[in-house]
């Protein structure tokens, strides 16, 4: 099963601004962990967050501004979520793409309550306009606006609530010096083990009530790309599998043939991570090959190789980034039950 964008609702249209998490997916609400002590995992991240949650609630002031970064479905929003709960503010979410103008943002702002957060997905893809309506805002609380045209304008000063903002960006790197360094706090997200991913489809089976044995749970947490948001989306179609050619308890087997049927093999891996592998060996032998041109080559969008697909090929070993593009490693060959052709190459050379 390919894992696309529209999956995971990155390009989906979406309000300008929400006060829930239901987004994608209205059944994710319920699996989505409110407190810090429930969000299985990201432990370096989680230790700091509660030590700058409590210095922040003894002080009585709003948290610092929070970037959260890491591949797409990590628990990113969740965490937003997480923190607003534990410091008992209320939330507003919008995403960097959904504000249009800086009027947006303004309103945006404007309509926030003392310490509320403010969250923005995808932050760096916010346009320039609107951010530099956030350098202010973060520093000093405040936000300049235009009045009026030409010589005539005017610009005010509007005060603003002090409050905390927490973006959310799959890719760090894209973002302008001065907006990543106004954020106090810098988490960064990592890929989840198979052990933190079968806690994870464990207490989410709990939730939606499907019985799961030990080995059930382990075969899908191995197979979920390191990935929560995959691992769930595979507990509720093995399920489904579960549900009408099982009996409904989800063991092992019962799992595997339900990846197997969705094309994801024993490693996780689907349809495009092995066009893409194919394609580095077949037409550039094994790399270096650059991104557009492996993008060009399989007809897919180089950033959604490069956020949803890369990351976790790496994680594993099969593919490596050098500075003049992506290589395979001799795993991908086996993995392929492909030659290796590495023996040979050395030999000439
Ligand atoms: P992101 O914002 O990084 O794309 P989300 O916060 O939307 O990811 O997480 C995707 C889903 O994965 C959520 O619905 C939530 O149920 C689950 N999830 C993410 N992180 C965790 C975690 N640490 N523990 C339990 N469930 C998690």
């Amino acid at each position: 099963m390919a894992i696309t964008n529209s999956d995971e609702g990155v390009f989906a249209p979406e309000p300008l601004v929400t006060s829930s998490l239901i987004r994608e997916d209205e059944g994710e609400y319920t699996l989505r962990p409110q407190r810090l002590q429930d969000y299985i995992g990201q432990e370096k991240a989680k230790g700091n967050l509660d030590v700058f949650i409590q210095a922040a609630k003894l002080r009585e002031e709003p948290l610092d501004h929070v970037l959260l970064h890491g591949p797409p479905g990590l628990g990113k929003t969740t965490l937003a979520g997480i923190i607003a709960h534990e410091m008992g503010v209320n939330i507003r979410i919008t995403s960097g793409p959904a504000m249009e103008k800086p009027g947006d943002l303004v309103a945006l702002l404007t309509n926030l309550s003392e310490n509320d957060i403010l969250f923005v997905d995808e932050i760096h893809r916010m346009n320039r306009a609107i951010e530099e309506i956030l350098y202010p805002a973060m520093e000093d609380y405040v936000v300049d606006i235009i009045i009026g045209k030409g010589p005539s304008a005017n610009s005010i000063r509007l005060d603003l609530p002090k409050f905390t903002l927490i973006g959310a960006t799959t890719r760090a790197g894209s973002l302008s010096a001065p907006l990543r360094d106004r954020f106090g706090v810098q988490l960064r997200l990592e890929l989840y083990t198979p052990e933190e991913l079968a806690l994870i489809v464990k207490r989410s089976a709990a939730i939606l009530n499907v019985p799961i044995e030990e080995s059930g749970a382990w075969e899908i947490a191995k197979r979920s790309r390191g990935t929560p948001r995959i691992a769930n989306r595979f507990l509720r179609r093995v399920r489904d599998f579960a549900q009408v050619k099982a009996g409904g308890v989800i063991t092992a087997s019962v799992a595997d043939d339900a990846l197997s049927a969705l094309d994801v093999d024993y490693l996780g891996l689907d349809d495009i991570d092995r066009r893409m592998l194919r394609a580095i060996i077949e037409f550039y032998h094994g790399g270096p090959v650059g991104l557009e041109t492996l993008a060009a080559t399989i007809n897919e969008d180089a950033e959604t190789l490069e956020d949803m697909y890369e990351p976790y090929l790496m994680q594993i070993g099969i593919l490596t980034r050098t500075p003049r593009g992506r290589c395979v490693t001799q795993k991908a060959y086996e993995h392929l039950h492909l030659p290796y052709p590495g023996e040979q190459q050395s030999l000439f050379s």
